[in-house]
């Protein structure tokens, strides 16, 4: 029996690894976390008997601590709870699924205590993968790619030497706005943008996903995930979402993996890597498909992409204050207190305005992320 702990458990990325853990039945859940979505915690619990269970809101883990007294389950809140959910003793690896900066320190926890981490929250490697990196080898653990683009590269790279790998070909979908002008986008509204044409994930990255900062924090993820420059990485974009993401090694050759768009393949081949299981669902049909495209990026329409690279250059705090900014400007944007195309003019603002600090340890990210905030509340009056 494998052990895993998932944190974000009541989430896309969450129910999905609980679906993948139930249909291989040699997967034991020892702990979940969530923010408030009881309800689905407590379905969980009874189906899946994890020991640990932490929900963000204290006032919500009371409410789950009644419902489910009858189990021997121990519930627990907040960071404190948060952080013991993601090192309970039993579990080999952590999935992290949360969304947002919250991720750093339980991820960052669980790698102290020596688990293998399936990450998915990749806000937290954007942010902090100056720590994340150095602190997985000291401490020897792996850190499993379940992002699709990230995970495809990863099984490109299998058997491959690191070093003689020339590019890495990221693919993009587009998003369901490719093609359009930024005039064309100005009233753009949160139903329109929450429908994404491939994926059906949560409303943060579907956001993300259509302005095409889900790319830019994909390539600052990739740059710490494979350790290569910023310059060896490549956005291709792929419109039917069949290339989940590409490498091209010193000789030329290109390496894919093709799939249909499922989120349960890279989530199960985290878990049980280097081995591959069986996966129902769909397949390629290539007599169907009958054609894959590709498109440059749009960068002067979108532009959270270039400024992605410029971010990732910078280093320091300046991938902080690009993350952090979207995550509020996307929580604005959902709450319909500000129009579309503020969410990347949000970002660009907190960029040029931010002080700059080199090299800061987890607490100058944490400012540095509390200070985004309190800058955009300023400027924009929310
Ligand atoms: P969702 O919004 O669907 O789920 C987020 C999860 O995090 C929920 O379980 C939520 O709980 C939980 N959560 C939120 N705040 C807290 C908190 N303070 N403490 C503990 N748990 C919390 O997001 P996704 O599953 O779509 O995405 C999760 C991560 O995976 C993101 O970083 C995303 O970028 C990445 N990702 C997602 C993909 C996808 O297909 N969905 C693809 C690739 C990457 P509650 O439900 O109670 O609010
Ligand atoms: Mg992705």
């Amino acid at each position: 029996m494998k052990q895993i702990a998932i944190l974000g458990s009541t989430g896309s990325i969450g129910t999905q690894t609980l679906e993948v853990v139930r249909a291989n039945g040699d997967i034991q859940v020892v702990s979940l976390a969530a923010g408030s979505n009881i309800v689905r915690l407590e379905e969980q619990i009874r189906e899946f008997s994890p020991k640990v269970v932490c929900v963000w809101q204290e006032e919500q883990a009371r409410e789950l601590k009644r419902r489910v007294a009858d189990l021997p389950v121990k519930i627990v809140s907040g960071m404190e709870g948060l952080l013991e959910a993601a090192t309970v003793p039993e579990a080999e690896i952590v999935v992290t699924a949360v969304v947002g900066m919250i991720g750093i320190r339980p991820t960052m926890a669980a790698m102290e205590a020596g688990k293998d981490i399936a990450l998915a929250n990749k806000e937290t490697l954007v942010t902090a993968g100056h720590l994340i990196m150095p602190l997985a080898r000291k401490r020897n653990v792996r850190i499993l790619p379940v992002d699709s683009e990230h995970s495809a590269i990863f099984q490109c790279l299998n058997g491959e030497d690191k070093r003689r790998v020339s590019r890495i070909l990221l693919t993009a979908s587009g998003g369901p706005f490719r093609g359009r002008t930024r005039e064309q986008m100005r009233h753009i509204g949160v139903e329109d943008a929450l429908k994404h044409p491939n994926w059906a994930m949560g409303r943060k990255i579907t956001i993300d996903s259509s302005t095409m900062v889900n790319k830019g924090l994909e390539v600052m993820e990739a740059r710490w995930l494979f350790e290569v420059g910023l310059e060896s990485i490549q956005v291709v974009v792929q419109p039917q979402s069949i290339i989940h993401s590409m490498v091209e090694f010193v000789d030329g050759a290109v390496m894919a993996q093709l799939g249909t768009p499922d989120m349960k393949l890279p989530i199960q081949y985290a878990l049980y890597y280097p081995g591959r299981r069986p996966l129902g669902g769909g397949r390629l049909d290539f007599a169907v498909l009958s054609q894959i495209t590709f498109e440059a990026p749009d960068t002067v329409n979108f532009p959270g992409l270039a400024l992605a690279y410029r971010v990732g250059k910078q280093g320091g705090t300046a991938p902080t204050v690009y993350n952090a900014a979207n995550e509020m400007a996307v929580r604005l944007f959902l709450e319909k207190k500000i129009g579309y195309l503020e969410i990347t003019d949000i970002i660009e603002a907190a960029v040029e305005e931010i002080p700059f600090r080199e090299d800061p340890g987890l607490e100058e990210i944490l400012e540095t992320e509390q200070m985004t905030y309190e800058f955009i509340k300023g400027r924009w009056k929310v």
